[in-house]
C-alpha cells in the first residue's frame, strides 16, 4: 500500500477541527419537458423540482454532515430562496456567516432537462453573491485565518476568493481550491493553494492535458504542482480520484455504495468530506478514501445538498 505524508503545511500544531467555506448558494429549479424550448416558445413541462444547490453551499453541507464544525461565508437576498438556504444550513448544522440584502435576489439556477435524453440547458445567476467583496472577506479575517481547512470555488467573484486564500495562508488554514466552474487561473493563485481539486474537464482546461486515464490524471496533477499548487487531487468520476504532491502519489478507486441514480454534486460531496477529513489531520490516503465514500453515497441519492452523507454512513461504508 502506498503511504503518503500528511497534507498539512509545517508549523501548524494547534488542533481545531474547523472548516470555513466561501461560496454561493443557488436555488436549483429543474424543469423536465419532452424537449428543450425553442427561442420564443412556451412549452408544457412534465415535471418540476426546486431544491438547494450552489457548489459552496453543497460543500458546506457535506463537510458539516461529515462531522466538521463548518462555517459558510456568503450573501443571500431577503427573499424566499434565501430563507430556503438558512433552513437548509440549520438542519445540516452549517454555521452561516451571511449578510442578507433586500436589493438583490438570492442566486438561482434554472435547469431545463430533456426528459428522454437527460440533456440539459442551464442558466445560473449568483444574484447577490455576485456582490461579495474583498471587504466582506477582510471582515472575516479572524474566522478564516483561524480555520483548520479553508475551501473555495469560482461561483462568486475571483478577488474575494483570492483574498480569502491569502488570509487563510497567512493564518494556519490548509487551503483547498475547487476550480469550478472551469476557469483558467494564474500561477500565483495556484501558489496560494495547498490542494487544488479539479475534475477531468477542469484539469484539462488548467493544464492542456486531456484527462481520460489515471496516467493522464497523474500528468495533469504534476503539471498543477509544477505551476505552484502544493498538491492536486483530480477527481475522475467512476475511476476514483488521484492525489499527487510532486513527491508522492495515491490513486483511490471509486467506492461502490449501490446503484448511481444522480451524479450531480458528486464533486461537492467529495470536496466537503475531504475538508472534514483533513481538518482531522488525516493523511492523504485516508482522507481520499473517506471523501470517495462520501461521494459514492451521494450518487445513490437524488439531489445535491440532501444527498450528502453523514460521518456514520461514511464510516459504515468503509468498514
Ligand atoms: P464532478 O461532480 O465535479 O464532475 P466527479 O464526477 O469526478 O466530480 O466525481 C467526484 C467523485 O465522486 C469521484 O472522485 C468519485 O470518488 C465519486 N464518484 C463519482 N461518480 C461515481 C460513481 N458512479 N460511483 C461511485 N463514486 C462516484
Amino acid at each position: 500500500m502506498l503511504r503518503c505524508p500528511p497534507l498539512h503545511r509545517a508549523g501548524r500544531e494547534a488542533y481545531v477541527s474547523k472548516v470555513v467555506i466561501l461560496g454561493v448558494f443557488l436555488a436549483d429549479a429543474a424543469f423536465r419537458a419532452e424537449r428543450l424550448p425553442r427561442l420564443g416558445e412556451t412549452l408544457h413541462g412534465s415535471g418540476f423540482a426546486l431544491g438547494p444547490g450552489g457548489k459552496g453551499s453543497n460543500q458546506a453541507v457535506a463537510a458539516a454532515r461529515a462531522g466538521a464544525k463548518t462555517h459558510f461565508i456568503t450573501r443571500l437576498g431577503t427573499d424566499n430562496f434565501g430563507d430556503m438556504a438558512v433552513d437548509l444550513w440549520r438542519r445540516a448544522g452549517v454555521e452561516p456567516v451571511i449578510e442578507r440584502h433586500a436589493e438583490h435576489p438570492t442566486g438561482a439556477a434554472f435547469i431545463f432537462i430533456e426528459a428522454h435524453s437527460g440533456n440539459n440547458a442551464i442558466i445560473i445567476s449568483p444574484g447577490v453573491a455576485e456582490t461579495i467583496s474583498v471587504a466582506d472577506i477582510e471582515a472575516q479575517q479572524a474566522l478564516i485565518s483561524g480555520a483548520d481547512v479553508f475551501v473555495t470555488q469560482f461561483e462568486q467573484p475571483l478577488p474575494p476568493a483570492r483574498r480569502a486564500l491569502e488570509i487563510a495562508r497567512e493564518g494556519k488554514a490548509l487551503t483547498i481550491l475547487n476550480p469550478a466552474p472551469a476557469t483558467d487561473i494564474s500561477n500565483d493563485l495556484l501558489a496560494l493553494c495547498d490542494i487544488v481539486t479539479p475534475n477531468e474537464t477542469e484539469a484539462e482546461l488548467l493544464t492542456g492535458v486531456k484527462v481520460v486515464s489515471i496516467a493522464d490524471a497523474q500528468q495533469a496533477a504534476m503539471a498543477l504542482v509544477a505551476r505552484g499548487a502544493g498538491a492536486a487531487i483530480i477527481t475522475l468520476g467512476e475511476k476514483g480520484a488521484l492525489y499527487n504532491n510532486g513527491a508522492e502519489s495515491v490513486h483511490v478507486s471509486a467506492v461502490n455504495a449501490g446503484a448511481a441514480v444522480d451524479t450531480t454534486g458528486a464533486g461537492d460531496a467529495f470536496n466537503g468530506a475531504l475538508a472534514a477529513a483533513l481538518a482531522r489531520k488525516w493523511p492523504a490516503e485516508r482522507a481520499l478514501r473517506y471523501a470517495s465514500a462520501a461521494a459514492a453515497i451521494s450518487v445513490t441519492r437524488h439531489g445535491t445538498a440532501p444527498a450528502m452523507a453523514s460521518d456514520a454512513e461514511i464510516n459504515a461504508l468503509l468498514e
